[in-house]
């Protein structure tokens, strides 16, 4: 299937890696130009270098800290006007509701609500003044249920739900689609920490924890970036025009709920 974006330009966020790696490669594949970004410069580089050479598009890298002004002001000066936005950043850490203080919850809201928020932001008004736009934002699925060690994320990601619940219906009709996409357990760095915490935590071995997470999963595995990529890549074609405001979960069933 021919998405039809090809030529276009996206920024996506926190994508030297991972997730947002998955997604950035997604949009290469079907001839996006990237404008890709994370805090270390050198796997950064290494992966705008593998997109160039793997596929035929501009890929500018911007070494940055996205949850800071500073930061998505660099970014978004590599490209002001872009008609893709894939927001992500980091998660939180894991621990205790007992244990979290303001600002431990400061840092989470700023990271994983208000940088997406300002992201949107920005480019939005551009995106609807040309009459065409996609923006995917890569929350989790502890927004359909709450995942009891990542509290944090549960509490900054719900917001980011609400807001992009009211926006996506203000700016649909100038063809500026609103999304976000909810990721269980993936193969990255990010779950592989998450694992070691759990085997720290119950003196079990990191193989241990990884397969008593595994198990609760019906597809039986984690997925993989490549298969994140390309649901992402779809809510940005213009096959997606008249999805708006949802919240797809990518997590091989391992939400228990009928709808
Ligand atoms: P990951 O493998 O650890 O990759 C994170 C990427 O984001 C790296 O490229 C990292 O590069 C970059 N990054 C982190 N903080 C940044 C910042 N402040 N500014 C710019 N770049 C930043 O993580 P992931 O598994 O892809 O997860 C992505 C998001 O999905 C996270 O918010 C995570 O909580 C969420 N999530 C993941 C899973 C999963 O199973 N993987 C499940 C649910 C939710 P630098 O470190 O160099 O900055």
């Amino acid at each position: 299937m021919d998405l039809g974006i090809s030529g276009k330009w996206a920024v996506v966020t926190a994508s030297s890696k991972g997730l947002g790696r998955g997604c950035a490669r997604a949009l290469a594949g079907e001839g996006v130009n990237l404008v890709i970004n994370a805090r270390s410069r050198a796997p950064l580089e290494e992966t705008a270098e593998a997109l160039r050479q793997e596929y035929a598009v501009e890929v500018r890298a911007v070494a940055a800290d996205v949850t800071t002004e500073n930061g998505r002001g660099q970014i978004l000066a590599a490209c002001a006007s872009p008609d893709i936005l894939v927001t992500n950043a980091g998660g939180p850490p894991p621990g205790m509701w007992t244990d979290w203080t303001r600002d431990d919850f400061i840092k989470a809201l700023d990271a994983n609500m208000l940088t997406p928020i300002a992201l949107m932001q920005a480019v939005l008004p551009g995106m609807m003044a040309r009459g065409w736009g996609r923006v995917v934002n890569i929350t989790s699925q502890s927004v359909k249920a709450p995942i009891a060690v990542l509290g944090l994320s549960n509490s900054a990601r719900a917001g980011l739900t609400g807001f992009v619940a009211g926006t996506s219906r203000q700016v649909a009709a100038k063809g500026v689609n609103i999304n976000n996409l909810l990721p269980g357990s993936h193969d990255t760095d990010r779950i592989a920490a998450l694992d070691e915490n759990v085997s720290k935590r119950r003196g079990i071995s990191l193989a241990e924890a990884r397969a008593l997470r595994q198990a609760e999963i019906p597809a039986g595995r984690d997925g993989r970036p490549d298969e994140f990529g390309a649901m992402c890549a779809f809510l940005c074609s213009q096959h997606a025009g008249f999805i708006v405001g949802q919240n797809i979960l990518l997590d091989g069933g391992n939400v228990n709920a009928t709808l």
